[in-house]
C-alpha cells in the first residue's frame, strides 16, 4: 500500500510503497482509512521547522494523526469494536502507568506517543492502533467530516482552558482550522467572538460560512481598533492559534485586567513580553495543547449535530497519490483543511458499511 512517510531529518516527505499491516496484535485494531486531514503539525514536520527533532527516532514513520475509517480487524482481547465499525482515533497513546495516567489525565502522560508522529499514522490505506484510542462514530456521520474530530477536539480543549462563559468577549487570533474551530465552539457556548487573520481573505470567508460574523483582516484594521469597534471594550478572553510569538503579546494588549489569554499555536520562536504591564494587569497566560477524553467526546457530538456546517472546514480533498500537491495546498492560505483520501472512490463504500 502507499504511505506518506517522514524518512529523514530534513525538508520533505516521501510517498512510498510499504507492506500492509499484519493482523493486529492483542489490544489493537486495524482501520481502513477513509480520510486523513493534513494538520499544521504535519506541515511543520514536512518543512522540518524546529520542535520536531523527536521524530528522528521514529523514522521512517507514516504520518497522519487526524483520520477516520472503518475497522478492518481486531486483535485478541478487544471488546466493543467489530470489523465494519466506523471509527475515529485519538492519536495520543498514553502509557497507562505513570502518575498522570493513574490520575485520569492521559493527555499529560509523560511517556505518551502520538500516532502519526512517534508511530505509524493514517496517511496510508490501513493503520494499526491501540483499540482504546478508537472511538465509534454516530450513524450517518460522513467519514471525511469525522476526520475533523481530532482538530475540533483541540479547539474544544482550548476553549475549555480559556474558561469561556456565555456573554464573554472573546478574540481568536488565526483563522486556520484550529482557530476557526475555537471561534465556532466559543460562539456556540454563547460568547461574542471576534476572529482575526492577517492577509486571510479565503479563510475568513470560510469563517463567515460557519456563521462567524465578526471577522477582521489585520491588513485592513489594527487589532486594537477592531476590538474597540466590535466590543467597545477590552476582551475577556484571547485565544491564539497562529504560532506567531508576537500574536501572544498583541493578544495580551487587548485583554482586560484579570482576563485570560490562551496560547494554542505551535511556536518556533521565543516571546518578548512586557512583564510589568502583564503583572500590573493581573493577566493570566495559559497554554492549551492536545485534548482531553471529554473534549474528544464533545467534538464527536458537535460533528454529528452540525456535520453540514463543519464540513465547510474541508476545502480540498485529494487522493493520497497526490499528497505532495496536497501539502503545497495546505501550506497556502487558500486552503483550510485538506483531506487526503487513501482509497479514492472507496469513501462511499465505507459510508455504506457504516452501521444502519
Ligand atoms: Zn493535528
Ligand atoms: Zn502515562
Amino acid at each position: 500500500m502507499l504511505a506518506l512517510r517522514k524518512t529523514a531529518a530534513a525538508f520533505g516527505l516521501d510517498l512510498v510503497e510499504v507492506a500492509a499491516p499484519s493482523p493486529p496484535p492483542a489490544g489493537h485494531a486495524t482501520v481502513a482509512v477513509a480520510a486523513a486531514g493534513i494538520c499544521g503539525s504535519d506541515i511543520h514536520a514536512y518543512e522540518w521547522t524546529p520542535g520536531y527533532e523527536f521524530m528522528a527516532a521514529a523514522m521512517p514513520v507514516t504520518m497522519g494523526h487526524e483520520f477516520a475509517g472503518t475497522v478492518r480487524a481486531v486483535g485478541d482481547g478487544v471488546t466493543g469494536l467489530t470489523p465494519g465499525d466506523a471509527v475515529t482515533c485519538w492519536p495520543t497513546v498514553a502509557c497507562g502507568a505513570c502518575p498522570a495516567c493513574e490520575a485520569g489525565r492521559p493527555q499529560e502522560c509523560r511517556d505518551r506517543a502520538i500516532v502519526g508522529l512517534h508511530r505509524d499514522g493514517g496517511f496510508a490505506a490501513e493503520v494499526t492502533v491501540p483499540a482504546r484510542n478508537l472511538r465509534r462514530l454516530p450513524t450517518g456521520l460522513p467519514l471525511d467530516v469525522a476526520a475533523l474530530t481530532e482538530p475540533l477536539s483541540i479547539a474544544v480543549n482550548a476553549v475549555d482552558v480559556a474558561e469561556v462563559s456565555p456573554g464573554d468577549r472573546v478574540v481568536v487570533l488565526g483563522p486556520g482550522p484550529i482557530g476557526l474551530g475555537i471561534a465556532w465552539v466559543a460562539q456556540g457556548r454563547g460568547a461574542r467572538v471576534l476572529l482575526a487573520g492577517l492577509d486571510d481573505a479565503q479563510r475568513l470567508a470560510t469563517a463567515r460560512r460557519l456563521g462567524l460574523t465578526d471577522c477582521v483582516d489585520l491588513r485592513d484594521e489594527s487589532l486594537d481598533a477592531a476590538v474597540r469597534r466590535v466590543f467597545g471594550d477590552a476582551a475577556d478572553r484571547v485565544i491564539e492559534a497562529t504560532g506567531v510569538a508576537r500574536s501572544v503579546s498583541d493578544g495580551l494588549a487587548v485583554l482586560r485586567a484579570g482576563g485570560v489569554m490562551v496560547a494554542a499555536g505551535i511556536h518556533s520562536a521565543p516571546l518578548t513580553l512586557d512583564l510589568t504591564g502583564f503583572v500590573r494587569g493581573k493577566k493570566q497566560l495559559r497554554a492549551a495543547h492536545d485534548t482531553t477524553p471529554r473534549a474528544l467526546d464533545e467534538a464527536i457530538r458537535l460533528l454529528a449535530a452540525h456535520a453540514g456546517t463543519l464540513a465547510e472546514l474541508i476545502t480540498h480533498r485529494r487522493p493520497l497519490a497526490a499528497a505532495v500537491e496536497a501539502f503545497d495546498l495546505a501550506r497556502s492560505r487558500a486552503a483550510v483543511k485538506v483531506m487526503l483520501l487513501p482509497e479514492p472512490g472507496d469513501g462511499d463504500t465505507h459510508r455504506r458499511e457504516t452501521r444502519a
